[in-house]
């Protein structure tokens, strides 16, 4: 895993966690989530603002594997956003949360909406895996967020379903599939 020295408090910080930030006075600067949270709250006149750190945690899916998030508090003036995301081998990849609230909203009180949000989507599978590969489950309904693809040289859209990264050629194959099955 890529760590890197915050410009600010020159805390290591692991690269996903840095903001590239730009002032109007010093040009960019490689910020950790503390020290951007601390510029904006300057930036904004939010004196009351209060960066909370949350340690990372393991959350089970509805199949029993566990699943290791990483929380990212980002103020950006008149909202905060409070992200879980998974990682894998000490690198994004995976589920990814997000919650956005009012920057004097208690940021305890958020994650116990991130929370919450994170267990419905962790008690759902919509992709089941059998003898002929991944295919749409029963229930017929597929959630997920879309990505571009870079290892695609026509940067084709790049799915993640359940946590998992689908290639835009294997969700057509997906859908084949399933309209086969309906047929029949
Ligand atoms: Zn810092």
């Amino acid at each position: 895993m890529q760590s890197i020295p915050c410009e600010g408090c020159g805390r290591i910080t692991p690269s996903y966690d840095i903001v590239n930030y730009k002032s109007v006075d010093q040009g960019y600067k490689q910020l950790c989530s503390q020290c951007f949270n601390t510029e904006m709250a300057r930036l904004y006149r939010l004196d009351d603002f209060e960066h909370l750190k949350f340690e990372p945690f393991r959350l089970t899916d509805c199949t029993g594997k566990n699943h290791e998030f990483h929380f990212q508090t980002r103020l950006f003036g008149t909202g905060v956003t409070l992200d879980a995301i998974e990682l894998c081998n000490g690198l994004p990849g995976g589920y990814e949360f997000q919650v956005i609230g009012h920057p004097e909203d208690d940021l305890l009180a958020l994650l116990g909406r991130l929370i919450e949000k994170m267990r419905r989507g962790l008690a759902v599978k919509h992709l089941d895996e059998d003898n002929f590969g991944l295919q749409i489950a029963d229930h017929q309904i597929v959630r997920g967020r879309i990505e571009c693809d870079v290892d695609n040289d026509d940067r084709m859209p790049l799915l993640v379903i359940d946590g998992k990264e689908i290639i835009w050629q294997e969700m057509g194959r997906m859908l084949k599939i399933g309209s086969l099955l309906a047929k029949a």
